[in-house]
């Protein structure tokens, strides 16, 4: 069993989050420290009358200076420990049923897994883990380990090159763990189609799964059999996919990466046969947008799947622009009835603040829209009530009525 090397005293007027089981300890919420932990180390965390309040891991470059694993102040960190945490979030993903039609999802969530710093996403029998902190890399020999065994894995592949790590003074890692390296194409299924993953070449760790449920939703036949559809930031094809499979008949695609459109056309084959009126076009797609708008084109359906556009507080503001100009154009595409599913996966722009936005296109784009169905992360990307931060992955299915 690994001992506490050092105690963590909060500043009285800071412990608030912590007492309402935040996970995580800012630096600033520190008075002092007692002992001198060095990275990854375990650490108590205990309030400014030193009441001991929870057990954390020590990270001395992030200004998250401890993520909090236990409660409980007594509870030996060992083996047994990291045993259990997985094994609970992994009976929470059988409790989903999504096999067989699905066979790939989000075996731990971080915090919102009481597991801070280790995310680790399943696809078929191969686990991809990534370690967001010092304290999870540190100890993710055993954690593969403890994982291939839980699930039974033929392999455990690192994906820790998040932009995160550098915040924690870790290095960029991308390699086998554990076991069998993956083939460097590998199919999975979701909701019964077949896409081509790379787990060690791909964004992110090789596919978005966390728009699981939303594909399966927007697509219904109802929304695009007949109909032609945008997909912007379409990545490796997946709303394209289902979108194709449900009788859209002409898909537009539009991708900043060359490789992923080159993916995404292999996807869409694969799940629908050759499909001669769709489009694959590389770019920027904000110039694309706009290049189609100064063209007089529309659409029945228009998929903005963004990437992440605030990283910090301060990039909100700017974020929101990006938004509204993204959605501006999105709206002035769409046909009378037509349909927008629009998303932003930015933690830090709320799900009203993004509606806010919203409003602000559809009036200057002069659009009666509707909101038809919010959107949200799958159940595999569960949300811990203390620690909201869970949420990130909002988004509108919304008609016009122009
Ligand atoms: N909708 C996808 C996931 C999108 S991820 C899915 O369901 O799988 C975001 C994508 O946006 C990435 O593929 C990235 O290459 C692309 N991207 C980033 N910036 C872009 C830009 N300015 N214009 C077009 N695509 C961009």
């Amino acid at each position: 069993m690994e001992a506490l090397t050092a105690t963590l005293i909060l500043k009285a007027k800071r412990q608030k989050p912590v007492l309402n089981r935040h996970p995580w300890v800012f630096s600033g919420a520190i008075a002092r420290i007692e002992g001198e932990p060095e990275s990854g180390d375990l650490v108590l965390v205990a309030a400014a009358d030193k009441t001991p309040l929870a057990i954390a891991t020590y990270s001395p470059h992030s200004q998250i200076r401890a993520r909090i694993l236990s409660w409980e102040v007594d509870q030996p960190i060992d083996g047994s420990f990291w045993r259990q945490r997985i094994e609970q979030a992994v009976a929470a993903r059988e409790r989903l049923q999504l096999q067989p039609e699905t066979n790939a999802w989000r075996l731990i969530f971080g915090e919102a897994d009481l597991l801070p710093g280790l995310v680790v996403d399943q696809y078929d029998h191969w686990l991809v883990m990534q370690c967001l902190t010092a304290g999870i890399d540190r100890r993710k020999e055993l954690l593969a380990e403890i994982l291939a065994s839980v699930c039974d894995a033929r392999g455990v592949v690192e994906r820790s090159d998040a932009k995160v790590r550098k915040k924690e003074g870790l290095p960029r890692v991308k390699g086998v763990l554990w076991g069998e390296a993956p083939p460097e194409q590998l199919q999975i299924k979701e909701n019964g189609l077949t896409f081509a993953v790379e787990l060690l070449f791909g964004h992110k760790t090789g596919f978005y799964l966390d728009q699981r449920d939303n594909r399966a939703l927007v697509t219904q036949p109802k929304n695009v059999a007949d109909k032609d559809v945008l997909n912007c930031f379409a990545y490796t094809g997946a709303f394209a996919a289902y979108a194709g499979r449900n009788g859209a008949r002409q898909i537009l695609n539009v991708d900043s990466s060359y490789e992923a459109l080159e993916l995404a056309e292999q996807n869409v084959t694969i799940n629908c046969g050759e499909r001669p009126l769709d489009t694959y076009l590389a770019g920027d797609a904000f110039d694309v947008l706009r290049h189609l708008r100064d063209e007089g084109r529309q659409f029945d359906m228009v998929i903005l799947d963004p990437p992440k556009f605030a990283n910090s507080q301060r990039d909100i503001d700017r974020a929101c622009r990006g938004y509204k100009d993204l959605n501006w154009l999105g709206m002035r595409l769409l046909r009378p009835g037509g349909l927008l599913a629009t998303f932003s996966c930015s933690g830090l722009i709320s799900t009203d603040l993004f509606q806010k936005v919203l409003f602000g296109a559809a009036v200057d784009a002069g659009r009666d829209m509707q909101i038809i169905h919010p959107l949200h992360q799958g159940a595999d990307h569960p949300i811990l009530l203390t620690f909201p931060e869970s949420a990130y992955l909002k988004g509108f299915l919304l008609r016009n009525l122009s």
